[in-house]
């Protein structure tokens, strides 16, 4: 195994020729943080302004590239990052810099979680935009959960993203809604297998290479759970909230409260907590059955201290519409869903418009 100085040793190396876009040397640049290396994974981050990002575009995708070829490190992540202020020093802002322009257009940046998958995180993600979009918003949705991206599914979207003319990729259209997800990029097989830096090293292009156009809000439907990949997205976007969704099962809400605790630990707000599969509505007799008792979620939610966005039944209409790539909220906008998912959309662009803007909208 190749000790840790030697990949870095090897790192500097391969990192020695690349030119800052103003043709200086990015080694011994005040801009750069690292190499560092960790458990074999090399990383460095490069400060830059904000508006900065595309020009330093090209330089982050050498810089991985020259990483990723040196023999024994597992893998490598480049970072922009407008955490530190480009230089020169003494015009740094007082206050933290604000996160990287990497979703320019895009006014409010909302992930929806969870600490745990299968709980209905997509289900609730792709009616939640629907619901905003009825409200006469622009809303786009990034699918980025990488090994079970389900979105393609849920909106019948079919067909490979274009590459636009600045070479970023085109989002897919479904019921007004924008749309991108890596199952459009990648076939299943591919992307089941690999591994955290290569996911990270998909997610962070992917965010970063979409041109959304203009939208109002950008929903990310992250991947389940609270590892690295959730932390990295969260840190590296630009995010004014996470929703969380959960079960109302004891166990689903432990892993709610871990999501909860990730998003506060990286100061991102939570904007509510999502009950889903709240009871079952039969569809035979039309009655209510409380299978996990009634009110427990609403009551952790106060209890965290988060806005509770309501409960939405576990119902057969909606698991065939999310099937058969028609959503709920498209076939039957003003039914019982209709009005659940609706008051949800209300609740969540209250709490956003007190919420800090990604982008100028
Ligand atoms: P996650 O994104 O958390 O993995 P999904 O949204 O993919 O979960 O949902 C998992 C499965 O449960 C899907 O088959 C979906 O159709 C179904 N489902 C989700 N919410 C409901 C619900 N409220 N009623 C019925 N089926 C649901």
């Amino acid at each position: 195994m190749t000790a840790p100085d030697d990949i870095l040793a090897d790192a500097r190396a391969a990192l020695a020729p690349l030119r800052l876009p103003d043709g200086s040397a990015l080694l011994g640049s005040a801009r750069l943080t690292g190499p560092v290396v960790a458990g074999g994974r090399l990383s460095l981050a490069i400060a830059i302004a904000p508006d900065e990002a595309a020009a330093f575009a090209p330089l982050r995708a050498a810089a991985e590239g020259a990483l990723r070829a040196i023999p024994g490190g597992a893998g490598a992540m480049v970072a922009l990052t407008a955490d530190r202020a480009a230089p020169p020093p003494d015009l740094a802002p007082a206050r933290p810099a604000p996160p990287p322009a990497v979703l320019p257009g895009v006014a409010h940046v909302v992930a929806i979680a969870s600490g745990k998958g299968g709980v209905g995180k997509s289900t609730t993600t792709v009616n939640l935009a629907l619901a905003l979009r009825a409200r006469g918003l622009r809303v786009g949705i990034l699918d980025a959960d990488v090994h079970g991206p389900s979105l393609p599914t849920l909106l019948g979207l079919h067909g490979r993203p274009r590459v636009g003319a600045d070479r970023r990729l085109v989002p897919l259209e479904a019921h007004g809604l924008k749309a991108m997800s890596m199952g459009l990029l990648v076939d299943a097989e591919t992307a089941m297998v690999w591994r955290g830096p290569m996911v990270m090293s998909a997610l962070t292009q992917m965010i970063a290479e979409v041109d959304w156009g203009r939208l109002d809000l950008l929903l990310v439907d992250m991947p389940p759970g609270t590892g690295d990949a959730q932390l990295a997205i969260a840190q590296g976007t630009p995010l004014a909230g996470a929703v969380i969704v959960s079960t109302p099962q004891d166990l689903a809400l432990i892993d709610a409260r871990r999501g909860i605790a990730m998003f506060r630990k990286v100061d991102v707000p939570i904007l509510g907590l999502v009950e889903n599969m709240a009871h079952f509505l039969c569809p035979d007799c039309g009655s209510r059955h409380d299978i996990f008792g009634a009110g427990g979620a609403e009551a952790e939610a106060r209890r965290l201290g988060v806005p509770y966005l309501g409960a939405v039944p576990l119902t057969i209409e909606l698991r065939v519409a999310s099937d058969a790539g028609r959503p709920i909220l498209a076939r039957d906008p003003e039914g019982p869903l209709g009005q659940i998912y609706g008051q949800m959309a209300e609740t969540l662009c209250r709490s956003l418009a007190t919420a800090p803007r990604a982008a100028a909208g």
